[in-house]
């Protein structure tokens, strides 16, 4: 029985569900722990606690996810225990939902000179004042008519390597580490099939201080789950997951319990962050 779901979206970034939302379904799949890694934002955090207070069964994580743009890849790193109250990291978080409201502009206009004609206003609306992403201009790409499923916005379009990708502000991973701890947090790499060059990254990162690496993610294969647990204890990394649930409605999505870490990666991350009571 999965209880603990380290990866989940809200609609204070490209999610669907309100924070208030996510935790009653949360509650409903039978987690007891879940952590809330919004991208670029921690705003759905004092909602999500608000609402959780009802459930005294459920232990929330206050959690972040930050993406990195390297050669060749797109490097996400999730904070967990981060201190999200800390003013200077809520101005650099600003900074970066700035950043992603002007790169989302130039992937409007980079659409736009292949035909896609969708407005940016739009993408802001379905944004509902939260971090903007890809998925709300594929949102806007659907209502018009130009995709039938959201992933299709990627496959030709807006994936890392497609013709309407826009990069965003230059960071490295290593930054988003040191930015994550810098609050008090424990960094991990997120999603890291996704990341071919993951080996040699990770000297790096475990220098930086990352402190664990997803194991149990979507629809990893058994092969790959174990790939991941060796990597995870030759590196010394905590072990961690979820089912980065976006309740984007998509055929085949990973619902919030689906997939997740067991609780001594829980355990272990409380460790680490002594401060912090669940
Ligand atoms: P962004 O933050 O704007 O770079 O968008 C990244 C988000 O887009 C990810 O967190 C996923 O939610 C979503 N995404 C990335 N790649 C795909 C894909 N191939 N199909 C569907 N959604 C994707
Ligand atoms: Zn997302
Ligand atoms: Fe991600
Ligand atoms: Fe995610």
């Amino acid at each position: 029985m999965i209880l603990a779901d380290l990866h989940l979206h809200t609609t204070k970034s490209d999610g669907r569900l309100t924070p208030t939302e996510l935790v009653r379904l949360a509650v409903r799949r039978g987690l007891e722990v879940i952590a809330i890694t919004d991208h670029d934002s921690t705003e759905g955090l004092e909602e999500a606690f608000e609402a959780s207070k009802a459930y005294p069964n459920l232990s929330i994580i206050p959690g972040i996810e930050l993406s990195t743009d390297i050669p060749g890849n797109e490097v996400h790193l999730l904070g967990y225990f981060i201190d999200y109250k800390n003013e200077n990291f809520q101005v650099i978080l600003k900074n970066f939902r700035d950043g992603r409201k002007y790169r989302s502009k130039k992937m409007v206009e980079k659409l736009a000179a292949m035909g896609v004609n969708i407005s940016w206003d739009r993408v802001n609306e379905l944004s509902n004042g939260g971090a903007i992403g890809r998925p709300h201009i594929a949102q806007a790409m659907l209502e018009k008519g130009y995709i039938k499923l959201p992933q299709e916005a990627f496959e030709g379009y807006l994936e890392r390597n497609g013709p309407a990708y826009v990069e965003r502000e230059k960071h490295t991973p290593s930054e988003a580490v040191q930015m994550i701890r810098s609050v008090g947090g424990i960094a991990v790499m997120a999603h890291p099939m996704e990341v071919d060059n993951r080996e040699n990254l990770l000297p790096e990162l475990c220098n930086a201080g990352l402190g664990g690496i997803e194991v149990f993610y979507g629809y990893y294969t058994d092969k790959q789950v174990k790939y991941l647990v060796q990597l995870s204890k030759k590196w010394n990394l905590i072990p961690c997951g979820g089912s980065d649930y976006h309740a984007l409605g998509t055929p085949g999505e990973p619902e919030p319990g689906q997939v997740g870490p067991p609780m001594q990666s829980v355990e272990a991350l409380l460790k680490l962050a002594p401060a912090t009571k669940l």
